[in-house]
């Protein structure tokens, strides 16, 4: 069941002002006004206002977000001007995507910038809606990060809402209730430039709703159309409700999802702190993705690798953490379809016996590591690197490597612990305190106190290592056999295909582990996590 959401009345004429009002003791506050102006025309206009600059302004475009790809958002600016008051001031650009203003006091810098692709990694503004990763539009002060912010949209078109995961508190209204007037309008509240970076905002006509039966409010926005959106949304509440008590409770006041859904409205799905944008064709898909998306929530938002903090947008942040951030998420998106019973264990089966043919299929699955794979990132935008002989993926490499981290788990403990318990660890390690983890030393170290005994060995072959995966032996501690079939089509040639199946002949303590497995438990109650 759902009932209709409407966080607040949005009544806006034409030419009508969003204001996000920021209202945070000490520090400066850095203003932004995005104006929504002739949408069909997909420029937003930017005035950025920075207040007690002495003698000189640096600011900076990112090269990069959302994806781990240097993009050059600058590329979509155009005409950028600096003023004191009415007063034109000296610009000058130093390199790609960085502008250097000579003046003092409060400078006010203004600049349109293109925008007109689908999907959840970008940024779009059309006659339908604005969909906007602020990373991709704003400029920064480079020394100012951390400034208050203060951020509001004008021109937005009549009858256009607005949603966005920043929390409640900080969005409200002026004007409760009142048509909107130039300068009046809303709020949003950023302390810094690196959280407003991540919080999208969709703005435009959607059907808004919250999801019953979550401890915590959910909300769902949908830019297009779900057929059968009842079953769908009990289904994601299910999800919801199971990674929250996997995880021992929601980190956040309130969640939303941002939905594209339809052909030609892009592909996958990005986290963000409290809430994801996810494109998807149609529902099944934008249900797994969703599954992933939602336990970022905890891997990667909050149990964050040291490689990634602070961010660095101007270029290449290496990390060899995303065979966990990414990998490991997916495998939780499955766990979390197949637990919930929204898959039953023979499409579990089916899908992990997918996942392990793709990767095996890959020559280069034979020399780069799971560790290597993440570090390369940055060059998957080259079709070179894509190839198979060149690069394996690090989502499929990190998604076997946690089934078969999670079977050596319990084959160590007799099933009385697995991965479920190394994440709830590392989360209260890490995830609850804010500590960024080092992307090797630590997740081994939490590795080993899960098993009580070392987990150098695992990390050294198959995380940083790249011995061939273990596959009879591992799947064997929970009587699962794994078959290799060989296949000739016109179309694929000869291909190897695995397929997973259940065998017959288990003992007790082999059921036990794959029971746990297929419905997230073990034994006994878990120890108290290692500290
Ligand atoms: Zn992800």
């Amino acid at each position: 069941m759902s009932s209709i959401l409407r966080l607040m009345p949005i009544r806006l004429a034409s030419f009508a002002l969003l204001a996000c009002v920021l209202a945070l003791p000490s520090r400066a506050t850095i203003e932004y006004e995005i104006s929504l102006a002739h949408p069909e025309l997909h420029t937003f206009h930017i005035r950025m206002t920075v207040p007690n600059v002495s003698g000189s302004l640096t600011v900076q475009m990112p090269a990069w977000n959302a994806l781990y790809e240097i993009r050059d958002f600058s590329a979509h600016v155009q005409k950028v001007e600096a003023k004191n008051g009415t007063s034109p001031l000296p610009i000058e650009k130093v390199d790609k995507q960085t502008w250097h203003i000579t003046g003092t006091g409060t400078i006010t810098v203004s600049y349109g910038t293109f925008w007109d692709e689908p999907g959840p990694f970008a940024t779009q503004l059309n006659s339908e809606h604005a969909f906007i990763n602020p990373a991709m539009i704003l400029m920064y002060v480079p020394d100012r990060r951390t400034e208050n912010i203060n951020c509001s949209f004008a021109s937005v078109p009549s009858g256009w809402r607005l949603e966005t995961p920043a929390p409640l508190e900080s969005f409200q209204s002026n004007q409760m209730g009142q048509s909107n007037q130039m300068g009046s309008g809303w709020t949003v509240q950023s302390a810094a430039f690196d959280a407003l970076a991540d919080t999208p905002f969709e703005i435009g006509y959607f059907e808004a709703v919250t999801l019953s039966g979550v401890a915590k409010p959910i909300s769902v926005v949908v830019h297009g159309k779900i057929e059968k959106r009842q079953e769908f949304e009990t289904k994601l509440a299910q999800i919801c409700r199971y990674e929250i008590s996997l995880m021992g409770g929601a980190p956040f006041e309130r969640y939303l999802f941002i939905f594209h859904v339809g052909e030609g409205m892009g592909g996958g799905g990005m986290e963000h702190a409290n809430g994801t944008a996810i494109a998807a064709p149609n529902e099944n898909i934008l249900l797994a993705v969703s599954a992933h998306e939602f336990f970022h929530l905890w891997n990667v938002k909050r149990i964050r690798p040291a490689s990634l903090e602070p961010v660095d947008y101007t270029k290449e942040q290496y990390t060899k953490a995303l065979w966990f951030a990414e990998g490991v998420t997916s495998t939780y998106e499955r766990y979390a379809l197949l637990r919930t019973g929204i898959w039953n264990k023979n499409v579990y089966y089916a899908e992990l016996g997918r996942q392990i043919s793709d990767l095996e299929a890959r020559p280069a699955n034979a020399w780069q590591s799971a560790e290597l794979s993440s570090f390369d990132t940055w060059m998957e935008n080259s079709a070179i690197y894509n190839r198979p002989e060149n690069s394996v993926s690090y989502y499929t490499k990190g998604a076997v490597l946690g089934v078969l981290l999670d079977l050596w788990l319990r084959q160590q403990t007799d099933n009385m612990r697995g991965l479920d318990d190394m994440l709830r660890a590392i989360n209260e390690r890490f995830g609850k305190t804010g500590k960024p983890y080092r992307d090797h030393e630590d997740l081994e170290l939490i590795c080993t106190q899960t098993a009580g005994s070392s987990c150098k060995e695992f990390f050294d072959s198959y995380v940083s290592g790249t011995k061939p995966f273990p596959y009879e032996e591992y799947f064997g501690f929970a009587a699962l056999k794994i078959r290799r079939v060989i296949r000739t089509s016109r179309e694929a040639g000869t291909q190897t295909l695995f397929e997973i199946s259940e065998d017959d002949s288990a003992s007790e303590k082999q059921k036990e582990i794959r029971n746990g497995i297929l419905k997230g438990q073990t034994s006994k109650p878990a120890a108290k996590a290692a500290d």
